[in-house]
This record gives structure tokens, sequence and C-alpha cells, in this order.
């Protein structure tokens, strides 16, 4: 395990997922992390320094969101890996800030008391202060923190910005504590476990040097779940401390541990929890009221999800939505793609004009702005979608729709928290991938991963809108769709529903122990913060220009090269017929000529001419490339008086072969259909090789998705070309 600021203070924020840690941890480090309305956002642990006026530096480390340092998925296990690190005296932060929703106090603090096992000072921020209607009805914050034994108790609201200071000094006073005071005895209401844990907890506490109270609460874990013993065997223990023939007496003293509660008429696997809630009830109704009320933006929220999670309206509402959503990504960008395009189109013929004719012009112009622009005119497309995702995963409804189809997707080999990952999967994969690991089942989890490419992502956007732009008629059907519009949902339906399709497959063939179970909790429906909408949408749209912009400028530049030399003089005076024209036209003699005729004769079936076959291999990188590449083609073997339209060219293209149009509606579908399946992202091989620590995934990847795409292509153009004869 990595350690964390190795010989440098810092504090660790933990909390239940949305109690709003990374909310709080944007406010604590003036840092910009995505905050959301869905569990499990946070998958990795996040790190930053604490904004104060004190010159000691201390850093903030945010982690995934837990009910319980006892793991039950792999993001839950983070956290309790990093736990038995603390536990172990391993890299302690000076103070933990326990993240609790003062909404739902009895079911967050139960975290909060296994915190306090520790031994490190804990803070308690009382979050989602805003949302508590009478604030009377909360326990005394003095009579909290004495009972709880806790450093400091700070009421506040990430949302509206108030009792940060309170949260900083607390902080900066808590961190010089060395001796925490301990709260209250935990096991008062079942004192006869002392006894039945002993022989376990002695040997943890003699084996490792706990305190009393932490072997004892160490035990007790142990004895509750079969994952609890498992943090103690390499890799999860971080290999340091135990050896093998340790943890083969731990699993011993356990099980006869198990066999005694049993047998003492008490369930071994809820006993932790009965412990806990007991102790913590207690604590609770001592101090002077009991019930929280909230405001009844909850009770709005309930009577929401009879109508959005209804099995019937539930899925037509969603669907609806989704169809919404990619009507008006096809709408609403048109002007700002019409005004980019513009813009374009004048700085390179601007650029024609002021400098004077050769090489370097003829890069900067045909290379750089060609293959460039092209690709930044779906800007505008890529942030509508972002935009729409993020509304939907702040407000709440993201959980929703993991509610309504967890059943259907269990059916498909998948889980109900498949679905907000495979969504994310519109956007990008890469993010999609990594919230898998909300996912407890790791069948079910490598699925989802497995099928994950299959969702159109963002980069088949400009894709599939050139296509459809330049040979799909915007005609009315039904009087109500468009044409344009319902192509477009196709290519979005065909990859989702092939998706569910392989994950029927694929389930069949992944063997693994244990079926997970769905556990989710509903978060209440929120207004989405635009800020930090519109930053999610800023900051992909900055990835996509800068990430996906350097790839495409380097690709355009080398592309540029290789479709200009070997620049050959052809005597043209005794030229005859079309083809003749064609051939001596320099760039069917150049490098990309070359290697685009051939692999002509292999995509040729598919209705691909060679210079959709350099695009399928300079986009293997990423998708988009296959435009800038098209652009950068069709620019260098244009006249270099104009920048071109690419849409123009392509439809004016004729093959001179046939003497009929490169493309079609036919060659359109064909290609929209091929990159569709095509596994061309490099990126999402690297990250799907991380999450599953294997080269295997990937490659079976590559291969069927590769295949898939042929195939497919194939019986497109074939069928069609077919029907087109009769
Ligand atoms: P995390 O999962 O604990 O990291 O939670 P986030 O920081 O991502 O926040 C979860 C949701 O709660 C987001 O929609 C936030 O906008 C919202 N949120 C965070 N803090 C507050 C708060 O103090 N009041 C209210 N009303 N909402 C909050
Ligand atoms: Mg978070």
């Amino acid at each position: 395990m990595i350690t964390n600021f190795p010989n440098e203070k810092y504090i660790a924020l933990i909390g239940n997922p949305n109690c709003g840690k990374t909310a709080i941890f944007n406010h604590l480090t003036g840092l910009d992390q995505k905050v959301s309305n869905y569990p499990g956002i946070t998958v990795e642990k996040k790190t930053g320094k604490l904004k104060s006026d004190s010159d000691d530096v201390i850093n903030v480390l945010d982690l995934p969101g837990t009910y319980s340092i006892t793991p039950e998925s792999i993001d839950e296990r983070v956290v309790a890996e990093q736990f038995m690190d603390w536990i172990h005296g391993i890299n302690r932060p000076s103070a933990i800030i326990s993240v609790v929703d003062a909404t739902n106090l009895s079911r967050n603090l139960y975290l909060t008391t296994q915190l306090l096992d520790l031994g490190i000072p804990v803070i308690l921020a009382l979050n989602m202060m805003d949302r508590v209607k009478d604030k009377s009805v909360l326990p005394e914050f003095s009579d909290l923190k004495e009972k709880f034994g806790l450093a400091a108790v700070v009421p506040m609201s990430a949302l509206e910005g108030w009792g940060l200071n309170e949260l900083k000094n607390a902080i900066q006073t808590s961190i010089t504590i060395r001796n925490p005071r301990k709260s209250r005895m935990l096991f008062s209401s079942h004192l006869e476990v002392h006894e039945l844990l002993n022989p376990l907890s002695e040997y943890l506490q003699q084996q490792f040097d706990y305190t009393p109270r932490l072997a004892r609460v160490q035990a007790l874990r142990l004895i509750t779940r079969q994952s609890a013993v498992d943090l103690y065997r390499p890799p999860h223990s971080g290999e340091h401390y135990f050896d093998t023939e340790i943890v083969s007496i731990i699993e011993e003293l356990r099980e006869a541990a198990v066999q005694a509660i049993e047998k003492a008429g008490l369930n071994h696997r809820t006993l932790e929890a009965t412990i806990r809630y007991t102790w913590l009830d207690n604590l609770l109704q001592q101090s002077e009221n009991k019930e929280v009320e909230v405001l009844r933006k909850i009770t709005r929220s309930e009577k929401l999800d009879k109508i959005l999670t209804h099995p019937i309206f539930g899925p037509i509402i969603f669907i609806s939505l989704l169809v919404f959503i990619f009507q008006s990504i096809f709408s609403w960008s048109t002007y700002p793609m019409d005004w980019i395009d513009a813009g374009i189109g004048l700085i390179g013929n601007s650029i024609l004009d002021i400098m004077s004719a050769g090489i370097l012009r003829d890069l900067i112009v045909e290379g750089i702005i060609g293959g460039v622009g092209a690709i930044l005119i779906f800007l505008p497309q890529i942030l509508i979608l972002v935009f729409f995702m993020t509304l939907l995963e702040d407000s709440g409804y993201m959980s929703r729709v993991a509610f309504i189809f967890d059943k259907f997707m269990t059916k498909v080999g998948l889980h109900g928290r498949s679905v907000l990952p495979l969504m994310s999967g519109y956007a990008c994969a890469i993010p999609g991938v990594m919230a898998t690991r909300t996912i407890d089942g790791w069948k079910e989890r490598l699925t989802t991963i497995m099928v994950l490419p299959l969702m159109s992502c963002s980069a088949r956007l400009p894709i599939y809108a050139l296509m459809i732009g330049a040979f799909i008629p915007a005609r009315k059907v039904f009087g109500l769709f468009n044409l344009q519009g319902l192509t477009f949902i196709f290519m979005y339906f065909l990859g989702t529903f092939t998706a569910l399709v392989i994950a029927k497959i694929l389930s069949k063939f992944i063997k693994t122990k244990g079926h997970s179970s769905f556990v989710m909790e509903l978060p209440p429906y929120r207004v989405p913060l635009m800020r930090s909408v519109f930053h999610q949408v800023y900051s992909r749209g900055k990835l996509f220009l800068f990430n996906a912009g350097k790839i495409i400028m380097a690709i355009s530049v080398v592309l540029w090269f290789l479709a200009s030399f070997p620049k050959v003089t052809v005597d043209s005076t005794n030229i005859s017929n079309l083809e003749q024209i064609e051939i001596v036209n320099p760039i069917h003699n150049s490098y990309a000529g070359k290697i685009g005729h051939t692999i002509e004769p292999i995509i040729a079936p598919l209705g691909f001419d060679w210079k959709i076959g350099v695009g399928l291999i300079t986009s293997f990188a990423a998708r988009e490339v296959v435009i800038s590449t098209l652009a950068t083609l069709y620019n260098v073997e244009g006249d270099g008086e104009n920048v071109v339209s690419l849409s123009e060219s392509m439809k004016n293209d004729i093959n001179p072969k046939t003497g009929l149009p490169v493309y079609s509606t036919l060659v359109a579908l064909s290609l929209m259909v091929f990159y569709v399946f095509a596994a061309q992202c490099m990126a999402t091989f690297a990250i799907v090789r991380y999450e599953t620590n294997s080269w295997k995934w990937p490659l079976i990847m590559i291969t069927y998705m590769t295949s898939l795409a042929y195939i497919a292509s194939f019986l497109v153009y074939q069928g069609g070309s077919l029907i087109g004869k009769f």
C-alpha cells in the first residue's frame, strides 16, 4: 500500500457516501474535486493541502465513502485497508474528521463509533445543517462531544459554506492532542461478550500490541465478517506485518469464538452492529431529544420516488429523458457548431493570405488547422452531453435509475450499480470503468468493465454527427421525429443493446464464487449545485481539448507529413481518363496513400475506401482522430487555396474506379456501425489493464470488439447493397 505523506502531518476525511466529504475537502484545500450525489464517486483517495494562515503544512486526505470499516465492496476496502495501517501504527493521521449528515445522525454515527477506537483525535463535522429544519431537535453538541470522547463537534454546511473556520480551528487544536479522551464503555450492553471474545482478543493484544479496547473491537470485527480476516492477508495487509502462520492462528481462534457466540444464542454476523447501535442509541437517547426532523424535502423525495421508481413509469420516464437529451444534443449544438466552423475557416483563410506559399504554410493550414479544427467543432455537443449527465447524477436521479434497473441488470449478469458506470460510458469509458468499483461482486464488476466501451462515448459523437449531418437527410418521420436525430439515437441504442447481450454471454463464461447483493442508499433529491455542474462541464471540455487535442495535433502533423511526402511530379500530358487523373494526384503516392491502399482490400467489403483506411489506423489510439485524419487528407489533396469543409469534400469525393461517389448513406451507416463497436481507444485499455490487473481482459476486449465491428459493418454494407439491387 502506498503510504500517504511520509513524515508530514495530515488529517483524514471519513464518512458515509454522500455526506459531503468531497465538498468539505474542496473547501479546506481550495481544490476542485468532483462532488456528486451518487455513492462511490470518490473511489480513490484524493489529497490536498489545508489552506490556512498557519505556516504548518497540513495535508488533507479525502477517502471514499463507507458505511463501515468492515468492508463489503472494493471502494469500502480502500478505507478498511487504510484502517489496517493506522491500527498498526503506520502513517497515522494527526486527526480524523468524521463527516456526518446531520439529518441522518444515528446511521452516520455508526462509522464514527468505529473511528473512535483508534486512539486518534476525532472531529465530528455535522454537515448539511442547512437541511435540519429545527436545530433544537439535535442532541446538545457539548453532550455529543463529552459522551463520545470527540475532540470537537462542528456544525456546518458545506453547501452554504459556513462552519468552515470553526472546522479549521478545530483541526489546528486537535492535531496537537496526544492522548485523546476515551469514550465510554462500548460493550456495556453486552458484557458477557468480553469473555467469549477473550481468547482471540488476548492473542491480538499480545501479538500486535493493541490496546485492550482495540483488541476487543478487532476481535468483534473479525468474527463478524470473513472479509475482516482477509485484511490480515497480503496484499491487503501491505505484506509488512503478518505471517501466514499468525493468520491461521487468528482463523482458528475466530472459529472458536464464532462457535462460542452462536452457542450463547447470539448472531455472530450482526454482533458488531448490535453492540454499536445499542451503545449509540443509549447515548443519543440520553441527549435530550431523539428525533431529528428534516426539512420537508425528504418527504417530497419520497413522493417523487413513488413516480420515478415506479416499475412502469420509472423506465418510461428514464428512456424519454434519454431521448430528449440526445435530441437536444443534436438540435442545440447547430448554431455554436456553425460559428466554430466559420471561425476555423476564417483563421485558415487569413493564414493563407498572410503567409507566403510553402511547406510551413501547408503544414499549418492543412495539417494543424485542418486536423484540429475538424474536431473542435464537436466541442458543443460534448459539453451538452456532459451537462445533462452531471445534472442527472447530481440531482440524485441516477441512484433511482440504478434501483429501477437492478432486476433487469441482474438478469443480464450485471448489477443495479452497473447502471451509472454504463451511463457515464456515454461520456467516456474511463470514469465509467473507475466507477465500477462500487459493484461488490467481482463477476458483475468485470462483466460491466468488459461491456462498458460499447456504450457510445463522446469520442464517437463527432463521427456520428459528421456522417449523419452529411449523409442522412433531415427528414421528418411520423411527423414528429427527425430522421437525423433518430439515426443518432439508434447508434446509441445499438451500442447499449449489444452491451447487454454481450454481458449476458460473458456472465456465462466468467466463473467466480458468491453472488453480490444490491444494497444502495437512495440519496435525497437535491437541486444540483450549478457551480459544480459547470465546473464538471468545464473540466471535461478542457480534458477533451487538451488531452485529446494533444494527440490529435501530433497525429495530424505526422499524418500531414505522410500524406504530403514523397512529393512526386508526374508528367500529366498524356492522361486520358478519370482514373489516371486520380492516380497522378500526389497523395496516392504518398506514404499515407500507400498504407491506405495496402489495407483497402480488407476494408473494401465494408464499403470503406483507402482514406477511411488511413483513418482506421490513426484512430486506433482515439476514435475521434479519424475525423481529423480525413480532414487532413482532404486538405492535402485539395488545391491548397482554400480550407476545405470536410463534409463537403466527402460528399464530392468520387471513386476513380467506379466513377461513383465514395460516400453514400450506406457507407455512412456502415462506418458509424463500425465505430459503435470498434475498440479504438488506448486510454480505455490502459485503465482496464489497471483495474483488472491483467493483460488478459483488455486483450479479450480488443479482440471481441474489433471482430464485432468488422462483422457488423460487413453485414450492414453487404446487406444494404443487396437490398439496393432489388
Ligand atoms: P461525498 O460522497 O461524501 O464526497 O459527498 P459530496 O461532497 O460528493 O456531496 C454529496 C452531495 O451532497 C452533493 O450533491 C453536494 O452538493 C451535497 N452537499 C454537500 N454538502 C452539503 C451541505 O452542507 N448541505 C447540503 N444541502 N448539501 C450538501
Ligand atoms: Mg466524495
